[in-house]
């Protein structure tokens, strides 16, 4: 597995934990709003495994968890043993992933690895591919979906939503889909990273009106940084 960033603190991105982040290089998409192009693209300088888990062995006390967010790290065959070495420091972990290695999730979630995923949805299926700029097989995705809402272990599902692409219809039948799951709705903001500069975030009062749409779904929460 190739690492590409580590954030040694955060109290933000593992709901109710004090957790350092992993972040994996590499991806199987190509997504014209991501962050991260220094990672999927993978030209972040290498970490290696030796000094992340030196940093855990020393902070195992303090810390509650890992985040492995990328990138996407389950395109790693070897993301399992690297959990299970977090494991055995008594760790919890929280998976950031985008769904399209149900397989590799599969046996995640058979062996009690992880404590919370986080999987993005990025569009409605027949629309991904526009999005992710891949042929892609949206069975993996609901495959992936499945099997999330049917573990036992804590979840959310996201979507970050852009202007002009992602309707209130999109983002009923993505609820529907879901159903009752925790659904965050993050909105896109431009970065100097992102290669699209033509995309464009809803305004606050959009967003409001986004989650007043959704005010029966209290499952449906919008996001607004
Ligand atoms: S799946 Fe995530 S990391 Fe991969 S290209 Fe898309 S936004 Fe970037």
């Amino acid at each position: 597995m190739r690492i590409g960033g580590f954030n040694k603190l955060t109290t933000q991105d593992f709901p109710g934990n004090l957790a350092c982040i992993i972040f994996t290089n590499g991806c199987n998409f190509d997504c014209d709003y991501c962050y991260n192009r220094d990672l999927v693209e993978s030209h972040a300088p290498e970490i290696s495994e030796e000094e992340i888990f030196s940093y855990l062995n020393q902070r195992k006390n303090m810390l509650d968890g890992v985040v492995i967010s990328g990138g996407e790290p389950t395109i790693w065959n070897d993301l399992i043993p690297f959990m299970e070495k977090i494991k055995e420091l008594g760790l919890k972990i929280k998976l950031d992933t985008n769904g399209y290695r149900p397989e590799l999730l599969k046996e995640i979630l058979d062996k009690n690895l992880v404590d919370y995923i986080a999987m993005d949805i990025k569009a409605l299926f027949n629309e991904y591919y526009k999005i992710v700029n891949r042929k892609l097989d949206t069975d993996k995705l609901i495959e992936s979906i499945n099997l999330i809402k049917k573990s036992k272990v804590d979840h959310e599902f996201r979507t970050t939503i852009i202007k002009g692409f992602h309707t209130i219809e999109d983002l009923d039948k993505i609820v529907e889909v879901i159903d009752g799951s925790p659904y965050y709705l993050q909105n896109f903001r431009m970065e100097d990273t992102v290669i699209n500069k033509k995309l464009f975030g809803f305004s606050e009062e959009e967003l409001k009106g986004i989650q007043e749409h959704f005010k029966d779904k209290p499952s449906v929460t919008v996001r607004y940084v």
